[in-house]
């Protein structure tokens, strides 16, 4: 029975609750138009609507677009079927997005990058900042400070739009409006074969090189994961071998330890050695798909590698399949696991090990990833055998390498030289010599996590092993940089270190809070609190998830080792 006393307070309860049901036929959240919806439809085209498509879909849009609208987004996860929320934590994750909310400004046109990384920093890269941002209006080209941008040789380096600039000045600079990649002469698939190319391949599918006699081989020369990382080349072919198939393989290009630049430098010359290596590590192990992770801070790289790509499915040569997924300027997707969870469509986060990748990989398979250069060795390899690889390197130091010399020599570049080599060899018998003017003071023997070193140890082999690791140093991807009595190493020390609060993923405290809290602490007026940043150090090394909180704290150890008169 109702009570009529109530009626009015009834019917109002009611209309209320009607009001309530309108609002909520609508979802709740951001709405994606069929306006927007058909404009990313457009853009990703036939592209397949996969998760781990999600960071070429980003890119995709980001080159039509400039960058990353907020709508946009939402139709972009609407397609994937995704979350907006999972959308934009990948996008917001790599430095290479540019996300632009509701109501803020889009970014202008044309966006100069300007390398400020160590070899840079040495070479004017602030003084060449400073004067484009005086000479560009704010509105027209945005001037950005990024990480290395694998142009150390020629620092310092900048690229406007794709286009990169060597010993950049504002006149080398020039129009902002040419922002196309320049492809730089290379071999083409047609050279390498005329040269003998693609041989050792045929005979690993002819059965004339069987996969057991290829690992034996691998394993006789000595050759490393040139990488970073040094796990014998043979043993990670014979690990992820005896692990139960499907298998897949991923090729490291996301070469962005500071310092380092020798990958670029042999995809760009000679791309087909890395090609054959793949193909023959492919087979080898039984990969059934070839995935090529590259930096996007090496266009040319990129637009070689699809060509040629194209050039071998459509040869006679029976490839395993191969695709390039394009990296978004995220440091820490060198690391192998969050290389994979990239390739995968995630924000690039080291994974917890074990288990290794070997046996729980790419879409959970059993992976064989590599670095470009290792690969590159592997052809040469197996057609001059093992001895004539081992013998090229210095005793007790097998094969040859590819140091990346960078700083303050006369004449910086990719040289190729004996496992082993010490920087003073690499100085004097590479490289011309010290820049005039200057003298040897101080090294990088692994880029900006290898360390630095004072003059005084510039007689140790630069190799994997216990020579530079009992000083606290390692050869990492023979990135080394070389300072001068003119160089402060305070002042070098802090840049590292700005780079790594930049680059850490941020997914533990002792690396996102640690790298932070490290800059603070070196910048600080008056003398160096020592005892906190040795506290602060010992944390990172021991709690941080990966290498790169492991490593960062490399060179302040090194400071306050070797260099007590500069802090
Ligand atoms: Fe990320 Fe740094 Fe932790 Fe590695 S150590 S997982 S980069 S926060």
């Amino acid at each position: 029975m109702v009570d009529e006393s109530n009626a009015p307070v009834l019917e109002r309860d009611s209309a209320r609750e009607d009001t309530r049901r309108k609002k909520s036929a609508k979802p709740k959240g951001r709405q994606v138009t069929d306006a927007d919806l058909k404009a990313v439809a457009q853009i990703i085209d036939a592209m397949p609507r996969r998760r781990d498509m999600l960071i070429e879909a980003l890119h995709l849009i980001q080159d039509a677009q400039g960058h990353l609208s907020a709508p946009y987004l939402a139709a972009l996860a609407e397609l994937f079927r995704l979350s907006q929320v999972e959308v934009y934590e990948v996008a917001s994750f790599y430095h290479h997005f540019d996300i632009v909310k509701e109501g803020e400004a889009t970014p202008p046109p044309t966006t100069i990058r300007v390398c400020d990384s160590l070899s840079c920093a040495m070479a004017g890269a602030e003084a060449l900042i400073a004067d484009l941002e005086d000479s560009h209006e704010s509105g027209k080209v945005r001037i950005q400070r990024v990480p290395c941008i694998g142009r150390c040789a020629a620092a310092p380096a900048a690229q406007i739009g794709k286009r990169a600039v060597d010993h950049a000045t504002l006149a080398s600079i020039g129009s902002t409006d040419d922002v196309s990649e320049v492809v730089p002469d290379y071999e083409t698939l047609a050279a390498y074969r005329k040269a003998g190319g693609y041989r050792m391949l045929a005979d690993v599918l002819s059965g004339e090189i069987t996969p057991d006699s290829a690992i034996e081989t691998m394993s006789d020369a000595g050759l490393r994961g040139l990488g970073g990382a040094g796990f014998p080349a043979g043993r990670k072919w014979s690990i992820v071998r005896s692990h139960h198939g499907p298998r897949l393989m991923t090729i490291n290009g996301d070469e962005g330890e500071p310092g380092t630049f020798k990958d670029r430098h042999w995809l760009e010359s000679q791309p087909h050695r890395m090609f054959e290596g793949a193909q023959i590590a492919a087979r080898v192990v039984g990969c059934e798909r070839v995935y090529i992770y590259m930096r996007d801070e090496y266009p040319a790289v990129i637009e070689i590698l699809r060509r040629e790509i194209e050039a071998l499915e459509t040869s006679d040569i029976d490839v395993v399949p191969m695709e390039i997924r394009r990296g978004a300027g995220a440091y820490i997707c060198g690391e192998e696991s969050a290389m994979i969870e990239s390739i995968e469509g995630k924000r690039g986060l080291p994974r917890h090990r074990p288990p290794y990748i070997a046996e729980i990989g790419l879409f959970g398979r059993p992976t064989l990833n590599h670095n470009v250069e290792t690969l590159a060795w592997v052809p040469d390899i197996l057609a001059h055998g093992a001895d004539w690889f081992a013998a090229k390197g210095k005793p007790d130091h097998p094969g040859l390498r590819s140091y990346s010399v960078s700083g303050r020599v006369k004449e910086p570049g990719v040289k190729l030289a004996p496992a082993g080599t010490s920087v003073r060899e690499l100085i004097e018998d590479y490289s011309g010599g010290m820049e005039d003017g200057h003298t040897f003071k101080a090294y990088l023997p692994g880029g900006a996590s290898g360390g630095i070193l004072p003059a005084s140890l510039g007689d140790i082999p630069l190799d994997f092993g216990d020579a530079l690791f009992k000083h606290g140093a390692f050869v990492g991807s023979h990135a080394i940089v070389v300072l001068s009595d003119q160089d402060n190493i305070k002042d070098a020390v802090v840049n590292l270190m700005k780079f790594f609060e930049h680059e850490s993923c941020g997914q533990c405290t002792p690396c996102r809070g640690g790298t932070e809290k490290m800059v603070k602490l070196l910048s600080k007026p008056g003398a160096l609190d020592e005892g906190a940043i040795r506290d602060l150090e010992q944390v990172m090394r021991d709690a941080s998830i990966c290498g790169l909180g492991q490593a960062a704290p490399n060179p302040v150890n090194h400071l306050l080792t070797h260099f007590r008169d500069e802090i």
